[in-house]
């Protein structure tokens, strides 16, 4: 993309016929005038089989894969809450749905992105918003370029991040892509980062800021959030919040109020789109003023004339992605967001976390809880005390048998044999006390009938792989 972007709003069905769409320009009518004869293929080995079996063939597949629509999905810091369907029947709109970023009649889609920039500001307190990266660890990357120049411009050498033992995996590995190298702190005994320990870091001059996951990955609150932000700040680091899961927050708290510099959020679990399997994600970043321009390019923004798309900006880190980022993500969010409004968006804050510690308080009756303290939106377990050797996986495998997806497995490392659950608010207590139900029956198999577990799944398409030989003799393909 070159610079006279800019051009494009107004001349955009110009550019779209003269450069856009080339003119065909390959001879001959049939393939077999234009490619070598040894490229072609003889026959297509393709089954001729009547509809219905084909209808069968794809519904039987379809009833062999699981999904948010099929049963609860407690998959820690995945937050796969229901994902209403009118968010579905508003981006299928052709207005939506037919448009190209090159065409000219597309300010209403600005607007759109412009409204949902201004939004996402009122949620987190946050001055300006892009909405291009593409996941949430695409944010984190722009986040973190971001703190880079900002530093860079100012001719200040700071090439460390602090980033404590609780943040989410992507956050070290985000901040070692955009170059800097990486201090982890270890959480004290409440899972909240030592004060002392990051003045200490501070005080050595070199560190750009921190890194903070929000609840953090324990699914805890780290309530001396404000002196970490001080801490940052007297010593000249600025502070950057994943809050891909804001969902406890929305509503409650902002970011911004906490003293953070930059946010990212992950539409696609906050604000209800689908995700899963890698597809399309958004990962919108927050800022506050100072760092306005060092967005990437380009920016929405209002003027006098109308919503405009700003191409020049000399401090921008630049374009990090084709054209506005993934709108029908975007406008799925947006879709939840105006459904909702400000006193929806606040009880499902509220209800996620009273999901969260109701499946807490009933399952920490046998499974050992380590950080025992109330929780956001999600809760770690471990499996310390589950009888005759029963392991977490085997717990995970068994809950498969039951009909429920397993919860997040061996992930934060900071608890052995971790069990992450996050219920989300969209689930009802009848199906909170189903999946309790499922894994209070679990821990006394374990007791009276471990080998069943050790064996699980039972009523899966596919049993237990072995790992271990998965691992040395993969097959990577049929
Ligand atoms: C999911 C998640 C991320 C990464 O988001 P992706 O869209 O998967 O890249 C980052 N931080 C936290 C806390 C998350 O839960």
């Amino acid at each position: 993309m070159d610079n006279n972007d800019s051009l494009i709003l107004e001349k955009g069905v110009d550019r779209a016929q003269k450069n856009f769409i080339p003119k065909m320009d390959v001879k001959g009518e049939k393939l077999e005038d234009i490619l070598p004869k040894n490229l072609l293929r003889d026959v297509l080995p393709i089954p001729d089989v009547p509809e219905m079996e084909i209808v069968r063939h794809y519904v039987k597949l379809s009833t062999m894969n699981y999904g948010v629509d099929s049963g609860i999905y407690p998959l820690g810091s995945c937050t796969m809450k229901y994902n209403p369907k009118i968010n579905e029947i508003v981006v299928r709109l052709t207005e939506f749905s037919q448009i190209h970023p090159l065409q000219d009649e597309s300010e209403g889609s600005l607007e759109l992105l412009y409204n949902i920039s201004i939004m996402l500001g009122e949620i987190t307190g946050m001055d300006g918003f892009t909405l291009q990266p593409a996941a949430g660890a695409h944010g984190e990357l722009v986040g973190l370029l971001i703190i880079k120049k900002y530093f860079e411009t100012k001719g200040i050498i700071r090439d460390k991040i602090i980033v404590p033992d609780s943040a989410h995996g992507t956050n070290p590995a985000s901040a070692k892509m955009a170059g800097f190298s990486i201090i982890e702190l270890q959480s004290n005994e409440y899972g909240e980062v030592p004060l002392d320990h990051l003045e200490f870091a501070m005080q050595q001059g070199d560190v750009a800021g921190i890194m903070l996951t929000n609840p953090n990955t324990l699914g805890v609150f780290d309530r001396q959030i404000k002196d970490i932000t001080r801490i940052i700040h007297k010593h000249g680091g600025l502070c950057y919040y994943d809050g891909a899961n804001l969902n406890p927050m929305l509503g409650v708290c902002r970011p911004r109020d906490m003293g953070f510099d930059i946010v990212h959020l992950n539409l696609h679990k906050t604000f209800s789109t689908p995700h899963g399997g890698g597809g399309p994600g958004s990962g919108p970043i927050g800022v506050i003023n100072e760092l306005i321009p060092f967005l990437p390019k380009p920016c929405i923004i209002s003027t006098d004339g109308g919503i405009v798309c700003e191409q020049n900006n000399d401090k921008s880190i630049g374009r990090i992605k084709a054209f506005w980022g993934n709108f029908g993500i975007i406008l799925r969010a947006y879709t939840y967001i105006l459904s909702l409004g400000a006193e929806g968006l606040k009880r499902v804050g509220q209800i996620a976390v009273l999901n969260a510690n109701y499946l807490k308080c009933l399952l920490q009756k046998k499974y050992e809880l380590p950080y025992n303290r109330m929780c956001q939106h999600e809760f770690v377990l471990s499996d310390k005390n589950l009888p005759n050797d029963i392991t977490t996986e085997d717990v995970a495998k068994r809950i498969l048998d039951y009909g429920y997806y397993a919860p997040t497995i061996y992930f934060p490392l900071i608890v052995n044999g971790a069990i992450m659950i996050e219920p989300t608010e969209t689930e009802s207590k009848y199906s909170l006390d189903k999946f309790v139900e499922a894994m209070l029956k679990i821990y006394d198999e374990a007791l009276n009938n471990p080998e069943i577990l050790k064996t699980a799944p039972h009523n899966t398409s596919i049993g237990r792989l072995d790992a271990v030989i998965a691992a040395r003799k993969p097959i990577l393909h049929d």
